[in-house]
């Protein structure tokens, strides 16, 4: 089976990190043996030159054919009023992109403030505070009058059950087998109630994976003083948008934060950081989370599909990755090393052989 992936570049340091992660990817499929077809599709800049949008219908049309797609940043400051630069939540919509899942791991030799931490969250991305409504605005607030807002949060009993068991299935095919539901139940008895109830009825049907659940506040305090413990963690759209910015920050930020955003079918690989505007086009972006989060495409592509070896391409690229890091020499200068983008894309390209 051939799989067939999209390639977003998007904007400013997106033209600059995207290609690195598309090498690196191309690499570990040859390597593995896993044939891919890549489709190169405009969206920023490069969409509203050809087609006049910054996500032209013909590239939300054309990703409707693949199996996943890697995604750069958009610049938001640089498109004509009226057209919609946020791409990401109608892009979540139309393809049900339902989790973002977001790995936070330390490494021996760069700067953090925690050693030996990995843990994966995944955050529902389709509901909760974030949902929005027909009649209320994106984010699910009004304002009946200039003194009063309401928010509201929408919780479904098939939106916590498909995150649960997405990151069910992530656990399996990991060590340590354990998920930790976060969530606010005494409190938020109804809503967080729902979510606790589905992930404890997912549980029930993964015995090979323990499973705990922590309350948020507590939670965010733990993972502070003691991440370590936690494998997978899966909670609610604010709870997990508060917490995985908490948990990039433990182990070195912006440019150590992949991302996937996965839906029943099909998924999109995304780094947490933006556009980068002021350092685009200097060769000086750190590649490394839009390299992890091609990485990730291949493996949940691999599990998904049932594809050994976009499993083994992956993992092809976590080990270059870890030896590129530790070697130090080809890190970009905000990991505390000289190389330029090409350089480090270069080097974990090279170790994968
Ligand atoms: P957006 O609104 O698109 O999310 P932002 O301005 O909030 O963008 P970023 O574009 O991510 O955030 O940039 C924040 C800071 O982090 C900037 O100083 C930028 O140069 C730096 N930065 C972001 N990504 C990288 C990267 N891959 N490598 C090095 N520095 C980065």
């Amino acid at each position: 089976m051939q799989l067939r992936i999209a390639i977003l570049e998007g904007d400013d340091i997106g033209l600059e990190v995207v290609p690195e992660a598309v090498k690196v990817m191309k690499a570990a499929a040859a390597k593995a043996g896993l044939a891919v077809e890549w489709l190169p599709l405009p969206i920023g800049r490069a969409g509203h030159a050809s087609h006049g949008h910054s996500m032209p219908q013909f590239t939300v049309d054309s990703l409707k054919t693949v199996d996943g797609w890697l995604q750069g940043p958009i610049g938001h400051n640089a498109y004509p009023r009226g057209d919609a630069t946020w791409i990401n939540p109608p892009l979540r919509k139309i393809f049900e992109l339902f989790a973002n899942v977001k790995p936070v791991k330390s490494y021996p030799n760069i700067e953090s403030i925690h050693k030996n931490v990995d843990i994966v969250f995944l955050r529902e991305v389709t509901e909760g505070m974030q949902s929005g409504s027909v009649t209320f605005a994106g984010t699910g607030e009004f304002r009946p009058n200039d003194d009063i807002t309401i928010g509201h949060r929408v919780i479904t009993r098939k939106g916590s059950n498909r995150v649960a068991r997405a990151a069910f299935e992530i656990a399996r095919t990991r060590t340590r087998k354990r998920v930790t539901a976060v969530h606010k139940e005494p409190i938020f008895r109804l809503a967080c109630g729902m979510f606790a109830e589905e992930c404890r009825k997912v549980a029930q049907e993964y015995p090979d994976v323990s499973f705990d659940e922590v309350l948020v506040d507590g939670f965010a305090m733990k993972l502070v003083m003691k991440p370590q413990p936690y494998d997978v963690v899966v909670t609610t759209n604010q709870f997990g948008d508060i917490l995985t910015d908490e948990g990039a920050g433990l182990v070195g930020g912006l440019g150590l934060a992949p991302g996937l955003c996965i839906g029943a079918h099909q998924a999109m690989a995304q780094a947490t950081h933006g556009s980068a505007p002021d350092i685009a086009g200097q060769n000086i972006a750190n590649p490394y989370a839009m390299i992890m989060s091609g990485k990730m495409l291949f493996e949940w592509l691999g599990h998904q599909r049932g594809l050994p070896e976009a499993v083994a391409a992956a993992a092809a690229i976590d080990a270059a990755m870890d030896a590129v890091i530790a070697d130090a020499r080809a890190l970009t200068g905000d990991l505390g090393g000289s190389g330029s983008t090409r350089d480090m894309g270069d080097a974990v390209a090279a170790a994968i052989g």
